[in-house]
């Protein structure tokens, strides 16, 4: 990728969608009404709109190191709750990806500085979900299922959210954890059972 070859293809981007729709880009400034919110990681191969065949203006994206959500970050909580309370999605779809750099590190013993606090939340994960992690003695499908089991906890996390639980109550907001396969492409719904998840963190995390 070549940065001065950004604005010609910028150009050639604008010229390809006025020539389906002289305007195109009238429509485009008038404003956002995304169903979707994306939480992905920001890995560069795992590239959301253009994965999902998405258009401009169809999914608020909000993208970090592993995908994370976390409840004192306030980037990923100011785009959760502008996103429902507002934007008033339909779907939050957590969306992680085997071979992930993030997860990868957070399985090894190694100070990473500044990434320590970050990826101490996938070692809760790890913690959270030990005696099934253990008992994989292939390293590679032990990080694929740390993987899936990351994004189950992200998705929990959301749900932990009194935005999310009124939306969810309310207006039958729905969170979906999802895995992209980077060696075929594949977007793999981990169909978790959010019904029983809520049930089950009420008691604790019931907020609204
Ligand atoms: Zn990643």
């Amino acid at each position: 990728m070549n940065i001065d070859s950004i604005f010609e293809n910028n150009k050639q981007w604008i010229q390809d969608k006025l020539d389906v729709d002289a305007n195109y880009f009238e429509e485009l400034g008038k404003g956002q009404t995304p169903e979707l919110l994306y939480i992905g990681c920001s890995d560069s191969r795992v590239s959301t709109e253009e994965l999902m065949g998405a258009k401009p203006g169809e999914v608020f994206v909000h993208r970090n190191i592993a995908n994370m959500v976390i409840s004192i970050d306030l980037n990923v909580m100011s785009v959760v709750n502008y996103a429902v309370d507002f934007l008033k999605v339909k779907h939050i779809i957590v969306c992680g990806h085997y071979a992930c750099g993030g997860v990868k590190a957070a399985m090894q013993s190694v100070d990473l500085g500044i990434l320590n606090p970050w990826l101490r939340n996938i070692r809760d994960v790890y913690r959270i979900h030990k005696n099934e992690l253990n008992q994989i003695s292939d390293e590679e499908k032990k990080y694929d299922r740390l993987v899936e089991l990351n994004v189950q906890e992200q998705c929990v996390n959301l749900i932990k959210t009194a935005a999310v639980q009124k939306a969810v109550r309310n207006r039958g907001l729905t969170v979906h954890g999802w895995v992209f396969d980077v060696h075929t492409g594949k977007i793999i719904d981990l169909k978790i059972d959010f019904d029983d998840i809520l049930k089950n963190i009420r008691e604790i995390y019931h907020l609204d």
